[in-house]
């Protein structure tokens, strides 16, 4: 095996679906961004020093007694809200009882048979408009591990590693982890099920403000539950195809980008039809996906009755949330983002492909916001989806993480509205921006970028262009109106860009036609 796994054979994805239908299990865990940890006053702060931030409780040392953190709680109640579930009137935390390193404890509180939230769905809209209902299994209130790095080795893993070292930092640190129940019917779209999916979830658990879902730093995690059963029906959601048993699954371990978790669904789909196809079985284990090769390897082989002795928590007490305060959590909850994303729709006057465009790019919340401080939706729109577009992709940025603020672009914009800037300038504004050199307007005092307004300057560069090039002069003279175009080129060189071509164009038109 190479650095990052090498693959297996793999059935072509059309043959795959032809003799074969999936079924998908998603558990998604995030981190909640209260202050402290679950169980303890620990502050959680991302990236401090490794085991600045423990203490007795999260060690687990002995004769410590944890406390459960209510904004936690809170936490998990209005997202098991958000999701259409029900909410325990009772229930227990429980131990997960295993040994791993960056596990102080020895064991994980966590929920089992007691789960805080229940029986709820997410309605998910897929790239051609339509929507596919994601039943939620439970949605559970556990603590994060602590995280070990294996150093020495080439792979990062711990085989091969000469020594390990753990950051306890994050143990303790609230986490909600989401299941589905099976997914079925979704067909060949069953990646894409997957990817919309998490992006609603996504969508949903930032509009709460209970998370910051930074997949790329592990707050949002996903692990990939796929099998294929025969497919005995054209129709992924006939009864006859439904009643078909589910084949043996795996479960590919913490997937972190919403791209990553189509390839890895889909490529397990491959994978396992090419084992069924050749009347191997499908081994129930853990997968780890390899961003860079595109595929998943075996990890550990996993039994269904895994043993963890799971137990009640003695040292918690149960938790009773009133019903009045349910309720009350209940009014807090955001627009559910797919109504929030139709109102947009109409307040900006987008069509159907327009708006989805923006909501696939993750541009929504940055035009609203740029609206919001004083541009056209248009023009919001023209940015976000071009030129900042093209910036964050040339630098493998997300459009949220470059180095300009909706406010900076809707001042952009005025600069833009107001003659101050033509396009081409605008962008060299936006380059400045995103170098750190300040505002716009301080870029454009800086770099000198602001138009030339005045038409005594551009009255001396348009007479200067028509004796240089009297010749094209001549030829507008005679009735060729396009020829101006030279003219107009030559003056916008003079000035290096900094002028208006229109005003310039109005200006040799008046010199040059009766
Ligand atoms: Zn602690």
């Amino acid at each position: 095996m190479g650095a990052s796994g090498t693959g297996e054979t793999v059935l072509a994805y059309d043959e795959a679906m032809a003799a074969y239908d999936p079924v998908m299990g998603l558990e998604v865990h995030v981190e909640l961004n209260t202050a402290t940890k679950m169980f303890c006053g620990c502050p959680t702060t991302f990236g401090a020093e490794p085991n600045s931030q423990v203490c007795p409780v999260c060690l687990g040392l002995p004769g410590a007694l944890p406390v459960l953190n209510a904004k936690g709680l809170e936490g998990a109640v209005r997202i098991g809200l958000a999701l259409n579930c029900t909410i325990a009137s009772w229930c227990r935390f429980a131990r997960k009882n295993y040994f791993y390193p960056d596990m102080p404890k020895n064991f994980q509180t966590s929920q089992y048979d007691e789960p805080i939230a229940f029986d709820g769905h997410l309605d998910v809209e897929l790239d051609d408009g339509t929507t596919f209902r994601v039943e939620i299994e439970r949605a559970h209130m556990e603590e994060d591990t602590g995280k070990s790095s294996h150093v020495g080795g080439a792979t990062g893993r711990i085989h091969g590693a000469e020594y390990s070292l753990v950051d306890y930092n994050r143990a303790g640190i609230p986490l909600i982890e989401i299941v589905t129940k099976p997914l079925v019917g979704a067909g060949d779209r069953a990646p894409e099920v997957a990817r919309a999916y998490v992006s609603a979830l996504r969508d949903l658990l930032r509009a709460l403000g209970v998370s910051d879902v930074k997949m790329e730093q592990g707050s949002l995690r996903c692990d990939a539950n796929v099998s294929l059963r025969k497919r005995v029906s054209d129709d992924a959601t006939s009864s006859e195809q439904k009643a078909v048993p589910f084949g043996i699954r795996s479960e590919t371990k913490n997937v972190n980008s919403l791209r990553s978790i189509e390839r890895a669904v889909r490529y397990e789909i491959t994978r396992q039809a090419a084992r069924l196809a050749a009347g191997r079985r499908v081994v129930q284990e853990t997968r780890h996906w390899h961003e860079d090769t595109g595929v998943t390897t075996a990890g550990r082989e996993k039994s269904d009755a895994e043993d963890y002795r799971y137990f009640p928590e003695p040292d918690l007490v149960p938790i009773a949330p009133e019903a009045a305060w349910v309720e009350q959590l209940r009014t807090t909850l955001p627009e559910p983002p797919a109504q929030r994303r139709r109102r947009l729709q109409t307040e900006w006057g987008f069509g159907d492909l327009e708006m989805r465009d923006v909501v696939n790019a993750g541009a929504t919340e940055a035009i609203e916001a740029t609206v919001v401080a004083g541009a056209s939706p248009a023009t919001a729109r023209k940015w976000w989806m071009g030129e900042l577009a093209r910036q964050a992709n040339t630098r493998g940025l997300e459009l949220s993480a470059l180095a300009i603020t909706p406010a900076q672009v809707a001042e952009l914009q005025a600069l833009v509205d107001a003659g101050t800037l033509n396009d081409a300038l605008a962008r060299q504004v936006v380059e400045g921006v995103l170098a750190g050199e300040g505002g716009p307007a301080e870029v454009v005092a800086a770099r000198g970028l602001e138009l030339v307004s005045d038409d005594g300057p551009l009255i001396d560069a348009v007479e200067a262009a028509i004796a240089a090039h009297a010749d094209v002069a001549d030829k507008v003279r005679g009735g060729k109106v396009a020829a101006v175009g030279a003219l107009v080129g030559a003056v916008m060189k003079q000035m290096r860009g900094k002028a208006d071509a229109a005003r310039v164009r109005e200006l040799l038109m008046e010199r040059l036609t009766p």
